[in-house]
């Protein structure tokens, strides 16, 4: 077992930058290293050098790119292949991955390979007195957080769900960079891009400064809730009865499935606060909460609460901004 105590980040590429969440990580990663008394090193693989100087710019003490041609998109064996090289050699105590599609793929395979353990979708990370990473996983239903540890295997991997951490802002570049050129050939990688379609308007509700939030109660008339989205420059989230009932879009479900978020101001309306959807709201600057029923436990977790019926509340704002 390795007891360097380096603390590696996986900073994941989408296109000319990084996802989100890898950068929030290595925002976070600095204090496990300090707290490990190791290393911060940031590992990334996608093509072009320029791209990888940029990471220098997050804190991390090295940043190692690998660089090829035909890394320009994900691919299983061969990101595998070559991040298992990189960590059998570098011997870190911990491997932080975000909880992408990707990075949940990646992170689940290089376990397998290094015979590790992983710990998967992370809250908040900690070091405790022994020195061991804790990863704080929302159990039961969100009913109790569990602190996972890998006490015996290393590296212990962990995936972060995005969101959880505050994106840095860009300092100057910083630290060592070691470029790794596989040369790599058609071969090595397992899939094949036969046609790409991009899809449609995404949205990203970690990103959003205001959200209007909406559930059951709404009846799923978000129609109402986008008009006083759109007066006070708000994104729409949803809790999952609704997302379910697909009043809106899958990728808008707040809370223990869906994302968590960390807006300046979220407005829920129609939502009773069940733990599963209020772990999504909890970083929350300021929670406004409108609910018909007084003992509903949204009010709990509400910096200002409103009883009463959303409807009329909801008209009312809209046309107190000057809308319709
Ligand atoms: C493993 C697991 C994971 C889960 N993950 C998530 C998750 O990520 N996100 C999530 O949201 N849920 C999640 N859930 C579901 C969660 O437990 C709740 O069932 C869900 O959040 C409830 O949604 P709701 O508040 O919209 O509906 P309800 O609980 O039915 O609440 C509706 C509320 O609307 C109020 N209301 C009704 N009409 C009006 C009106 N006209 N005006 C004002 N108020 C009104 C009612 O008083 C009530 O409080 C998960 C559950 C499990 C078991």
């Amino acid at each position: 077992m390795s007891a360097s105590g380096d603390v590696w980040v996986y900073a994941e590429r989408r296109g000319a930058s990084y996802r989100p969440v890898s950068l929030e990580i290595l925002g976070r990663a600095r204090g496990v290293a300090d707290a490990l008394k190791g290393r911060l090193v940031a590992i990334t693989a996608g093509p072009g050098e320029a791209i990888a100087r940029e990471l220098r710019r997050f804190g991390a003490d090295e940043v190692i790119a690998i660089d090829d041609p035909l890394l320009d998109r994900y691919d299983t064996r061969a990101f595998t292949d070559l991040l298992e090289r990189e960590l059998r050699a570098g011997d870190p105590s911990v491997l932080l991955i975000g909880a992408t599609r990707d990075g949940q793929d990646l992170a689940g395979r290089l376990a397998v390979r290094l015979r590790t353990g992983l710990t998967a979708h992370v809250t908040s990370l900690e070091v405790d007195s022994g020195g061991q990473l804790v990863g704080w996983v929302p159990g039961f239903g969100g009913g109790i957080e569990a602190g996972i540890v890998c006490p015996d295997r290393r590296p212990s991997i962990v995936t972060v769900r995005p969101g959880v951490f505050p994106l840095p802002s860009p300092g100057s570049p910083n630290g060592g960079l070691r470029i790794v050129r596989p040369s790599l050939c058609e071969g090595d990688i397992g899939s094949r891009r036969v046609e790409f379609e991009p899809k449609g308007d995404t949205v990203d509700l970690t990103r959003s400064e205001v959200l209007v939030i909406g559930g059951r109660g709404t009846g799923g008339d978000f129609g109402r809730l986008e008009r006083l989205a759109r007066r006070i420059g708000a994104e729409v989230g949803a809790t999952r009865v609704a997302t379910d009932a697909r009043w809106v879009e899958r990728e808008r479900m707040i809370g223990q499935t869906g994302v968590v978020t960390r807006p300046k101001v979220a407005i829920v309306l129609g939502a009773s606060g069940a733990v599963q959807f209020t772990v999504g709201i909890e970083k929350a600057g300021f929670v406004i909460a409108v609910n018909r029923d007084p003992d509903a436990p949204i009010f709990e977790a509400a910096d200002l609460g409103i009883v009463g019926d959303l409807g009329p509340i909801v008209d009312r704002l809209v046309s107190d901004l000057g809308g319709r």
